[in-house]
């Protein structure tokens, strides 16, 4: 596993010493270790003229209202910048609302977006019916595709490439930045704009340096990792895009609460050694799931039988613990729902990146137009937490009893 102070991050410092100590500049903390929680709506200003020139400053981490933020949210915001490379982050309310915000952002009536057929499923739903609506065509493709292929997708009114590596639920790996390539080779520079949703890779996957512009994150997981919080982050790598995503998520009154800025802040504080442990533990128990006769095969990148494996290995510094597992075909989806229903460490519930293992039957609960949708045989997705793997694995391999019936 390559280490977390490979170059592909932009200082020469690791991972964790980055997450101990960004966002902790004089103006956010006061000299206190951490930053306060600033709640408030109105700004005071101390005199007509400075509010006026305020209004100047808009969207600069300088508070005219509290729609714009505060000093919380923008030490979140300059954590994230550091974990995604880029140079700006705009925090709003949800993951999903991070979504949603640079797609409306880039996209008009008369646009077309190419989304992976592997997209999480809300994002999926937006462009159905709300984008849809307003008149911008989506094209589901390929999650699989390379260079030439998405060449071949392109439209003169594609606008945005969607991207999201490993796809939710199958994960299948995209080759990034060869579709990154082939959408800013066609049309004149800046015409297609490539936004991945990084949930996945957190830090593993540098956006930037592949080739994307609007990098994605539901901070809701593993920043904030104690399921007890939900935001998302918009993060950008040009004044041009930060303006863009910015204006947006101001027109549409995007706001995120800054007590769960402060929460994911704390969260953050501890996520270099949760994601080395949750990243070792779920290999741990995707490896045991793999040799496992009711198996056919496990959906995880960072295993080498995983038919994309090898971009992996090129792209990303490490894993998560979320990966899917697909039982052989002799079983239906009531017989993992009986092994789900029988475990006493999983959850069964939506959401991941917490301290706590998960597990949630797939099929039937995800739409697939490009592909087949077959998987083999029925699925589930795992996530695994901070127990000890040998528990958990004592209580999967309990519950694959069960799966006979
Ligand atoms: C959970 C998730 C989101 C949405 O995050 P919420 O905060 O739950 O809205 C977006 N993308 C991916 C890949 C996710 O797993």
């Amino acid at each position: 596993m390559p280490d977390d102070s490979m170059p592909k991050t932009r200082t020469a410092q690791g991972f964790a010493t980055r997450m101990s100590h960004a966002g902790r500049a004089g103006t956010h903390v006061h000299g206190f270790v951490n930053p306060a929680v600033h709640r408030g709506s109105t700004v005071l200003h101390p005199n007509c003229e400075a509010r006026r020139d305020g209004a100047k400053h808009r969207f600069e981490q300088f508070m005219t209202y509290g729609t714009q933020g505060g000093p919380t949210h923008y030490a979140l915001e300059d954590v994230v910048a550091e974990i995604e490379g880029g140079t700006r982050c705009l925090i709003v309310g949800t993951g999903l609302a991070a979504v949603a915000v640079p797609l409306m952002a880039y996209l008009k009536s008369g646009d077309h977006c190419l989304m992976p057929d592997s997209v999480y499923g809300p994002a999926r739903n937006l462009c159905e019916t709300l984008l849809k609506g307003w008149g911008v065509e989506t094209t589901f493709y390929d999650p699989t595709v390379g260079e030439a292929g998405m060449r071949a997708l392109i439209r003169p009114n594609t606008r945005v490439v969607y991207t999201e590596s490993p796809g939710s639920h199958t994960f299948e790996m995209q080759d990034v930045p060869a579709i990154a390539r082939a959408a800013h080779a066609a049309g004149a520079p800046g015409d297609i704009k490539v936004l991945m949703d990084n949930t996945w890779g957190i830090h593993h996957f540098q956006p930037f340096a592949h080739g994307v512009d609007v990098s994605i994150q539901a901070l809701t997981k593993y920043v904030g990792g104690h399921s007890d919080v939900l935001l998302g982050s918009v993060t950008v790598n040009s004044d041009a895009d930060w303006q863009a995503v910015r204006a947006t998520a101001s027109l549409l009154g995007q706001f995120a609460s800054p007590d769960d800025a402060w929460l994911a802040l704390r969260g953050v504080r501890t996520m270099a050694v949760r994601l080395k442990r949750q990243e070792q533990s779920g290999l741990e128990v995707a490896r045991w799931f793999a040799t496992r006769p009711e198996v056919l095969r496990v959906m995880h990148p960072a295993l080498p039988s995983h038919p994309q494996h090898d971009l992996w290995r090129r792209d990303f510094t490490g894993a998560c613990s979320l990966f899917g597992v697909v039982f052989q075909p002799r079983y239906r989806i009531e017989d993992v729902m009986r092994f789900i229903d029988s475990l006493s460490l999983f959850g069964i519930g939506a959401s991941w990146g917490g301290f706590e293992s998960l597990a949630l039957p797939t099929t039937g609960f995800i739409t697939r137009t490009a592909g087949t949708g077959d998987f083999g045989g029925p699925m589930a997705r795992i996530h695994i937490g901070l127990e000890e793997p040998a528990d958990l694995i004592a209580d999967l391999e309990q519950g694959l009893r069960r799966l006979e019936g």
